[in-house]
Order: structure tokens, then C-alpha cells, then sequence
């Protein structure tokens, strides 16, 4: 054995894994694909990262026509939290049931609210939660208050926030995960940027699984990572019940326990390609499901333009909405709409680097006088969303998004307000296929066998020692961001490993 368990994958789900269990003394080995995100200057500059795409993957994706595309994801130590918003909200109590949608139905959680609750909190504190409890209209309970207090709104957002009270909503701060040490600006390490949301940290100060998972793993010495170690198979005993190997572009591993999470695509995808004689279809797959389920937000960033005013907010991010998410207020559209926060501020480079046929004035001009939003609603299950592998070994991505009538009506709803509050010009942009951040499912958890690939400790149905804590285990995605599910449940999920350790039940 080359330890008690192999984790395949550094991000969320794997890095928040990692720490868990660390202090239990079982030995751990991370293989990560890719390297340490380099530190570096373009870290924090809009055409490297955006333009150039310095630090995305080069690998070139297909639709479900075959049309190829080029995945706005990268492999780094940490995964995509290297890049996320830093938004980490908890999902509501109607969250996990059943929830009525315009296109369908959510599908039911084996656990509920409460049984994450606690490994919320301990998320929360890992991860820099900075927020204030009860201003969130449909908060679920928590029994601590948020480790850090909320990131201050700067003037503009704060004249903004009142603004948006006065037509009777309720904004409230965002929960955001930087270690932000707001009574002393001078030795915080995070200084309130305006390169955050979509770039990596140049400092270190972003509440990512590298800095809030890897690391603090890292000093525990029965914990070992080796990056640019790409998985490309795993192979089970004869009986189809254990992983017995891990095989990688470079050796063959071996543990007692393995976690896969390589993120809901790449998972899905490394089971699929690790079909043999005997599981013709991929491992852990006698139900069809794996792949199958594919989640991704119905997003749309947002500019909403008042020519009138300057906004000089450097840290935007700082106002969630969530007054549309059980209900659109319309009788005639009864239907959850999705959820509203701040995109960073989006400035001249940032739009320059995505949109670079527009003139520069124009860019300056839209760019100084915008308010920046990110609108999302909530995607619903459906199996033929789907991954799958073509015959070059390659992801080929189905996605046909359910709920888009939702969406457009949570677009319009807030179009409306924003006149209201006196922007005149409001632009839209959809995310496509390519926009695969908050990508979950495909490896869904669930009580029934037939149905669900995973059982509700997150350990696959059909082999004993394979277990995933990436975000494909979700069975509907909610409209609130998924990293601090992703990383709460990691935590639930080493607490059974650590019984099951401490009980000896290992293969
Ligand atoms: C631009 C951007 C903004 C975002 N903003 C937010 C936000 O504000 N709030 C929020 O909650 N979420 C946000 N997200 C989403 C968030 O990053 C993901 O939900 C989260 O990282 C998912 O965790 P994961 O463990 O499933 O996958 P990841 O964090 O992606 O980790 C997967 C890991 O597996 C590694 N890997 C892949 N394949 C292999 C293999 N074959 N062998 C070995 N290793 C492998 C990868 O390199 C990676 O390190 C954002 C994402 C992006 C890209
Ligand atoms: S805002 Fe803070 S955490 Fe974000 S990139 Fe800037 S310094 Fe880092």
C-alpha cells in the first residue's frame, strides 16, 4: 500500500478532504494533475487571464453535435477555487426537497439541512467566512454567526443597498471567503482588490483549497501531494468490489481507501474511462448514472450602466439578493427565479480581455459607469445532460440547460428594478457550455442503487472502496453558489472515513 488513502484531486472537494482527515494520523497521498498555480504578476492581470487564458487548460472539449469548445476550467493545486468569487452561501432548507420549478421538479436529498450543518460551520471558519447572519431572507438556521464580519460595502454600494431597501428588498452582505483582517487594512493579508473574482490571488489571501486545504494538510506529516500526476484509470479486483490500483501517466498506486475528486466532469470521466471486460460501461456503473445528471448554472453576468454616475468600488462583491429565490412575487410566473450577487467589478481590462472588438473609449466609458451582477437560477436534472468520453479519450459534454424561462424572468424582474433604481441601460450575457465553474452531478448520491451512483456517505454503490467528495454527488445544484456544499460535505464525509478507520472495516 502506498497509503490508507489516495485522493485524487486538490480542489474543493479533495483539499477540504485532506485537511479533514489529516490529524486522524491515517496516511494520505493527493495525486493532482496539475501544478502549484505559479505566482506571478499576470496572476492579477486581466488579458493573461482572460485573453490568453494563461492558466485554463488548452484541452478542447465537444458538445453533444460534435462541436468542439475550449473548457474555461484549469488543473492547479487547489482546483478551481484558485479562481472562484470567494462566494460561499449555504443552501436553504427547501434545498434539499423537492422543489416545484417551471420546467420540473428537484429531486429529494438523502440528508438533509441539518445533518451539513455542522460541517457548514466548520467549513465556514476553515474557509474565512466573512458575513452577518439574519439580513439573508431565506437563511437557513445556523447555530454559530459567521467567523469574520461581513466585507464593508464601499460607499457606492453602500448608497446602493439603501437604494434597493427603499423598493422593499433585502439585500444583504455577501458571505465571502478572504482572509480579510478589516480593524487592521495595514498587515491584512487580502487588500480588497479589484482582480479577485475569476483571477487567482497573487497573495495568498483568497480562501482557496490550496491555502485552506492543502496547506494546512500539508503539515501533517502522514499527509504527502504529488502534482502533474494525472489519474488516467483505475482498475478493480477480480470481483469487481475493490479499486485495487490507481493508474496514473506516471506509476500505479495502491490504498485502502480511494476518494475521487477530479471535479463532476473529470470523475465522471475518469470512471468512464476505466471500463474493462467485465464492467463494459465504466466502474461503478451498474445503474447507467455515471456522467449522467450533468448540473450547471443558469448564469448571466450583468452591466447595469448609469451614465450619470461613476462607480468607483474597487472590491464590488459585496451585495447578495436572494427576494426572487423562492418566488418570482409575479402570480402569473408562481416559480423560484435564482439568486443575485455582485460580479467584482468589472473594469476596462477586464471587458477590454472579453470583448476586445470593442473601441477603448467605449470599454472605459461602460466599464467606469457600470454596477456588475451575476444572476443565477437553478438547473434541473436531466439524464441526457450528460459526459461521456469519445473514442479519442476526450470529454464530450451534453448540455441542453433546463429552466431557462426561469432565467429569463429573473433577467426581466431585475432589468425592471434596475431602471427602476436608475440605470438606464442594462446589458446581459449568458454563459455557455464552455462556463463549466460551477459544474455538479454526474455522480449523484442517493438511497437507491437503480438510481444514484453513490450512496449517502458519498461511496459508490457498487465498489466498497471507491468514495467521491468532488461536486458531482449532488442531485440538484440550488441556486446558490456550490463550494461550500462541495467542501462541507468533504468534512461529513471524512467523519464516516474516520469511524470506519477507527472500526478497522477496510479492505
Ligand atoms: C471563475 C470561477 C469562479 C467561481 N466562483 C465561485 C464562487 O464565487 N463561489 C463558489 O461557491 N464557487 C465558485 N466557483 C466554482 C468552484 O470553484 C467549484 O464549485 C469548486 O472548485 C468545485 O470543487 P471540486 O472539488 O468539485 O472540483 P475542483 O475544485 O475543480 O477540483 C478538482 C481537482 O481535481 C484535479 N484533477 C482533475 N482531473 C484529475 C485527474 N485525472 N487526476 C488527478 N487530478 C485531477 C484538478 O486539477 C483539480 O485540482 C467558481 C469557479 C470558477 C472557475
Ligand atoms: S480581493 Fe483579496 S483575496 Fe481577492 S485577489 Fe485581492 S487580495 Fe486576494
Amino acid at each position: 500500500m502506498d497509503a490508507d488513502v489516495i485522493i485524487i484531486g486538490s480542489g474543493a472537494g479533495g483539499g477540504t478532504l485532506a485537511r479533514s482527515l489529516a490529524p486522524s494520523g491515517v496516511s494520505i497521498l493527493i495525486l493532482e494533475r496539475g501544478d502549484y498555480l505559479p505566482r506571478e504578476q499576470p496572476n492579477w492581470e486581466a488579458e493573461a487571464v482572460f485573453r490568453e487564458h494563461r492558466y485554463h487548460t488548452q484541452e478542447c472539449w465537444h458538445d453533444s453535435r460534435g462541436r468542439a469548445f475550449r473548457p474555461i476550467t484549469g488543473y492547479h493545486v487547489g482546483g478551481n477555487t484558485k479562481f472562484y468569487g470567494a462566494a460561499i452561501l449555504r443552501r436553504r432548507l427547501a434545498d434539499f426537497e423537492p422543489r416545484e420549478h417551471r420546467d420540473g421538479t428537484t429531486p429529494s436529498w438523502p440528508i438533509a439541512y441539518k445533518d451539513l450543518a455542522p460541517y457548514y460551520d466548520i467549513a465556514e471558519r476553515w474557509y474565512f467566512a466573512h458575513g452577518q447572519a439574519g439580513l439573508d431572507p431565506n437563511e437557513p438556521p445556523r447555530d454559530e454567526a459567521f467567523p469574520y464580519p461581513p466585507m464593508a460595502h464601499e460607499p457606492y454600494m453602500a448608497s446602493l443597498v439603501e437604494r434597493l431597501q427603499h423598493l422593499g428588498l433585502h439585500p444583504f452582505p455577501l458571505p465571502i471567503a478572504l482572509n480579510r483582517n478589516a480593524s487592521d487594512p495595514h498587515t491584512s493579508p487580502c487588500i480588497r482588490c479589484t482582480t479577485c473574482d475569476g483571477f487567482p490571488c497573487l497573495v495568498h489571501a483568497k480562501g482557496d483549497a490550496e491555502v485552506c486545504g492543502i496547506e494546512p494538510a500539508l503539515q501533517h506529516p502522514n499527509v504527502r501531494l504529488i502534482r502533474n500526476e494525472r489519474v488516467k484509470r483505475l482498475e478493480t479486483s477480480a470481483d469487481g468490489r475493490q479499486i485495487e490500483t490507481v493508474h496514473t501517466e506516471n506509476g500505479v498506486y495502491r490504498a485502502r481507501i480511494v476518494v475521487l475528486a477530479a471535479g463532476a466532469i473529470q470523475s465522471a470521466a475518469l470512471l468512464l474511462a476505466s471500463a474493462h471486460d467485465r464492467a463494459p460501461t465504466g466502474l461503478a456503473n451498474r445503474s447507467d448514472q455515471v456522467g449522467r445528471n450533468y448540473l450547471c448554472h443558469i448564469n448571466s453576468a450583468c452591466l447595469a450602466i448609469d451614465p450619470r454616475r461613476v462607480n468607483p468600488t474597487i472590491f464590488q462583491k459585496t451585495i447578495g439578493i436572494n427576494d426572487f429565490y423562492d418566488h418570482s412575487g409575479d402570480p402569473d410566473f408562481p416559480y423560484p427565479l435564482g439568486h443575485i450577487q455582485n460580479l467584482g467589478k468589472v473594469t476596462p481590462s477586464v471587458l477590454q480581455a472579453q470583448h476586445p472588438h470593442l473601441p477603448t473609449g467605449i470599454v472605459r466609458w461602460i466599464a467606469e459607469h457600470s454596477v456588475d451582477w451575476w444572476l443565477t437560477t437553478e438547473d434541473l436534472p436531466n439524464p441526457e445532460n450528460r459526459v461521456t468520453i469519445d473514442p479519442q479519450g476526450s470529454v464530450r459534454l451534453s448540455w441542453n440547460p433546463r429552466n431557462t424561462e426561469s432565467h429569463r424572468h429573473l433577467r426581466a424582474s431585475w432589468r425592471t428594478l434596475l431602471h427602476t433604481l436608475g440605470y438606464p441601460i442594462v446589458l446581459f450575457q449568458r454563459m455557455g457550455i464552455a462556463a463549466t465553474a460551477h459544474q455538479a452531478g454526474t455522480l449523484v448520491f442517493g438511497e437507491n442503487p437503480q438510481t444514484s451512483v453513490l450512496n449517502p456517505w458519498c461511496q459508490t454503490h457498487d465498489i466498497d472502496n471507491l468514495y467521491v467528495t468532488d461536486a458531482s454527488f449532488m442531485p440538484s445544484i440550488s441556486a446558490v453558489n456550490p463550494s461550500l456544499t462541495v467542501m462541507a460535505n468533504a468534512i461529513r464525509v471524512a467523519e464516516h472515513l474516520k469511524e470506519r478507520f477507527a472500526e478497522g472495516r477496510l479492505p
